[in-house]
């Protein structure tokens, strides 16, 4: 299992990093980092020649759903039991 406090330092300083390092172009901007946006961005992103900035509304990942592995297990398995319901 990964170190959850080292994880969640880590992400934290990254978006600092991301979020203070935002350039005046783009030549995409993705709206939302879900399943498709995040597909989308990384299949532009591919092209090392392309700036691409993908933009996510959603509250912050240090949460114990992202950071902890175990907490991530349950709540997959608590959504596929609520949607067994
Ligand atoms: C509990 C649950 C279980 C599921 N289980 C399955 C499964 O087992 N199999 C399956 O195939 N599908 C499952 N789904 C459905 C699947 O998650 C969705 O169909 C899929 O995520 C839709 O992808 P999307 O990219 O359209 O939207 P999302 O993945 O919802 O992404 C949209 C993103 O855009 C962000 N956003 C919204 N507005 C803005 C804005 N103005 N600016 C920036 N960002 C913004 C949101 O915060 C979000 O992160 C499940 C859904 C739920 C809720």
């Amino acid at each position: 299992m990964s170190d959850p406090v080292n994880f969640a330092e880590r992400v934290r300083l990254n978006q600092q990093k991301l979020a203070s390092d935002l350039k005046s172009h783009y030549d995409f901007i993705v709206c939302g980092a879900g399943t498709s946006g995040s597909v989308v961005a990384a299949r532009l992103a591919a092209d090392l020649n392309t700036q691409v900035l993908l933009l996510e509304a959603g509250g912050t990942d240090e949460t114990d759903v992202i950071t902890t592995d175990l907490d991530f297990a349950i709540f997959v398995l608590e959504s596929i039991q609520n949607n067994d319901n």
